[in-house]
Parts: structure tokens; sequence; C-alpha cells
């Protein structure tokens, strides 16, 4: 294009006569690049939602055959053949907002009698385009990018928003889909090493530990000076994390396997006390452990539950005695 450009405008000073000429060749319509005169402008002009081109019809005022030669000058000469970037500098240069959904279209069904670019102007929806400049692009994707969102609702609205709520949740607004990703990988990681979080404070472990592993990684993309410190902060963190984490599932796993009555105090949480004691099932597989379930569990916990003042046996036979 600017390459055109720059020859129309050697022509224009050369041949001024003709330029005349041309303007004044009875056609209405004019390319405002390389002056070809026009009958109608629909089929030789692009019909844009940019409002610097409403009093024009809404038509661009440089011709198709122009528009499609910028975008193979900006295509091969400028982007190296990347046909995304020729055809959003195109709009740029045109004032007119670049929609990916469009082009993304235009790119998916190319048609025998239109180039890309006139595609693209064609699968433009200009009902909901309307008024759009490229500034709106711009704007689009400011309000788009979750790294801006100010509120979770804002995040539930907004379609565009890819990352999962769940993961915006857990971590906090502020973060860029990459960042979340991170995050979420590292949370991920943590609970398949040392499981679910139990309370609160594991919860807070994890996270503290995937913020610290996102600041590390930055710091090392960046070659931030402070990286020394972070590391060894980061390092003293994971050994006193892991330690605690450590020292949470031994707990876990002896009370399990050393001791009956954790596996029963661990199903009961899961069953809630009033349900265990309602459903008789539950006890079957404790028979075994004798009467010290039913006398210093089942017994206070019925009493504790039903309101009965059921005493111990062994109280009671001191008491027949
Ligand atoms: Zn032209």
């Amino acid at each position: 294009m600017a390459n055109d450009l720059k020859k129309g405008a050697a022509a224009k000073t050369q041949r001024p006569e003709r330029m005349n000429l041309e303007n004044d060749d009875k056609y209405p319509y004019h390319c405002s690049a390389c002056g070809k005169g026009y009958m109608r402008q629909k089929d030789n002009f692009n019909v844009t939602p940019s409002p610097y081109y409403a009093g024009n019809g809404g038509y661009l005022t440089i011709c198709r055959r122009c528009l499609d030669k910028s975008f193979e000058y900006y295509r091969d000469e400028v982007f190296d053949g990347d046909q995304d970037k020729a055809m959003e500098l195109l709009c740029a240069t045109i004032n007119t907002c670049f929609d990916e959904g469009a082009w993304a279209n235009a790119k998916k069904h190319p048609s025998p009698n239109r180039s890309k670019v006139s595609q693209y102007f064609s699968k433009l929806n200009l009902a909901q385009t309307k008024g759009a400049s490229y500034a709106d692009t711009i704007l689009y994707r400011r309000a788009n990018k979750v790294e801006n969102a100010e509120t979770i609702q804002a995040v539930k609205d907004n379609p565009k928003i890819m990352t999962p709520i769940e993961t915006i949740q857990l971590f906090g607004l502020g973060f860029s889909d990459q960042d979340y990703e991170t995050l979420q990988y590292e949370y991920d990681d943590w609970v398949k090493k040392y499981g679910d979080p139990e309370d609160k404070r594991q919860d807070e472990l994890y996270k503290s530990l995937c913020y610290l592993k996102l600041q590390l990684q930055k710091s090392v993309q960046n070659g931030d000076s402070g990286i020394g410190a972070l590391a060894k902060t980061y390092k003293e963190y994971i050994n006193a994390a892991t330690t605690e984490l450590e020292d949470r599932r031994q707990k876990k796993e002896e009370s399990v396997q050393l001791n009956p009555l954790g596996l029963w105090a661990r199903d009961i949480e899961k069953y809630t006390p009033a349900e265990f004691y309602k459903d008789k099932k539950l006890f079957k597989d404790f028979d075994d452990i004798g009467s010290y379930c039913s006398r210093f569990i089942f017994r206070p916990l019925k009493n504790l539950l039903t309101g009965s003042k059921e005493l111990d046996k062994e109280y009671k036979l001191s008491q027949e005695e």
C-alpha cells in the first residue's frame, strides 16, 4: 500500500491534467488511493461500520483492488507472511475495528469471487459492530483480559474470559490467563502429592507455595537481580511446608493403620454422628473391637444425641454391688 500510495502520489504530481480528467470522467465514485472511477460503490468498495465513513454511505473510500494490494503488501513485505497481523494493520490503517470472529470466518470460508479482505467485510456483523473504529478493538481486548476484571461477577458475565471461575475464586483477581494456569497447575500438583487440603491452614499453605512459585518463575524470566533472595525464601518456605505436610500425612496414616478407632473417627466425620448412630449397619465393622466402643463411644454418643442418661456398665455394676 505504502508503495502504491507513493506511486500514486508521484503519478499525481507528474500528470495533474490526467487526474483532472479522471475526476471528470463522469464516474460518480473514485478510489481515494488509485483514483479509478466507478459507476457504483456496491461491489467496488467495502462497507465498514467505522464512523469515519458514515458520511460516505458507510463505504470505504479506497477501492477493493487497492485494499487487496495493501493487504498483500502488509502480509508479504511487512509481516513475513503473517496474514493475521496484516489484516489487523489494514483495519488500523482504515480505522475500522478488527473483529477476530469475522476474520476467522473469512479465512475458513474463502470465496472464489472475493478476496479474503472483502470476505472479511462481508462477514462483519454491521449491526453488532456499528460505529466501531480501530480504537474499539483496543478497548474490547482490554475489557476481555482477565487481569483487568474488577469483580468476580464481571468475570462471570464475560464469556470471552477463558480461565475457570473456580481458579479465579481460589487465587483472587488480577492475574493473567497464563498466571492462573501456572497457579492452578502448582496447586493441583500439591493436592496430588499431599491430598485435598483438610483445613484452611493447609489450603493457604498450598496457595502461598503457588504464589511464591509464580513469583520465582517471573523473576527468572525477567532476569531480576533480587532472584537469589526470592529463591532462598521459596526454598525455606517449601522446606517448612513439606515438613508440616509430611507430618500431617504421617499422623493421618498412623491413625488409620494402627488404630481401628482412627478409621471409625474418619468415617464418623463422613456420615455425621447422628446418621451413624441411627444406621446400625454402619456399626457392623466395629463389632470385633468389643465392648470398648459401646462403652466409651456409642454410649456417650447416644446420651449426647438422645438425651438419655445411660451409665457405663462398670459403673452400673459397681452400683449394683
Ligand atoms: Zn483503488
